[in-house]
């Protein structure tokens, strides 16, 4: 399949997309997670060619020098993340509907270039406090991580107004189900 659809993921660190990604993936087997490209060490138990394709700077320049990737962003200082275009392609030859966890220039970046193929949803945090919190109790970072992903976290949460959806990450039950019914409007009216 040439021309599939997408559904983009995006929000500042600790809003709670890839806890509602993960959810919509057990829910919705027609989606299928587009696993990006990073420079950074897995966290925890991440896998290689499941979380990520966790690679070396190296490797990452020489993609980019290649036009491998659909979109790059070094998000954080020294470190990369980007989508492979052989990602999107093999999940619509696979017949799926593409879904990222990405970040908000990232995510915006997707939706302008599959315009009209393309859900570009935004998670919202009740605030940024809750939004530290969150990141905070997550414990998957170093406090000096915590404090690169907060400053850059103040800044994303403009950027939601640019997205076609904002979804409200109150309550976490509310906030799947209601992502849920919005993919699967999307996955079932657009052509
Ligand atoms: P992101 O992928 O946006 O960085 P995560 O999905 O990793 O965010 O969520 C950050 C942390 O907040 C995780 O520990 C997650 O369990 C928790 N979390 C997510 N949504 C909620 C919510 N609605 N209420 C409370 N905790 C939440
Ligand atoms: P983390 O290190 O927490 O997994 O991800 C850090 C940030 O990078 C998150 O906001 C995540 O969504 C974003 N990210 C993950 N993959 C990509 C990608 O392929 N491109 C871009 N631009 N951002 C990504």
């Amino acid at each position: 399949m040439q021309n599939g659809k997408l559904i983009i993921f995006s929000a500042p660190s600790g809003a709670g997309k890839t806890t509602i990604v993960q959810h919509l993936l057990t829910k919705i087997p027609e989606l299928e997670f587009s696993i990006s490209a990073t420079t950074r060490k897995p966290r925890g138990d991440e896998k290689h060619g499941k979380d990520y394709y966790f690679i070396s700077k190296e490797e990452f320049l020489h993609r980019i020098a290649r036009k491998q990737f659909v979109e790059f962003e070094e998000v954080y200082s020294g470190t990369f993340y980007g989508t492979l275009r052989t990602e999107i392609e093999r999940i619509w030859e696979n017949g799926k509907t593409v879904i990222f966890d990405i970040d908000v220039e990232g995510g915006l970046h997707l939706k302008r270039k599959y315009d009209g193929q393309a859900l570009a949803i935004f998670v919202q945090p009740p605030s940024l406090e809750v939004l530290k919190e969150r990141l905070t109790g997550r414990g998957t970072d170093s406090h000096e991580k915590l404090q690169e992903r907060f400053k850059k976290a103040e800044k994303e949460l403009n950027y939601a107004p640019q997205f076609d959806i904002i979804l409200k990450n109150h309550d976490l039950q509310t906030a799947c189900s209601e992502a849920e019914e919005l993919v699967r409007q999307f996955m079932a009216h657009s052509s």
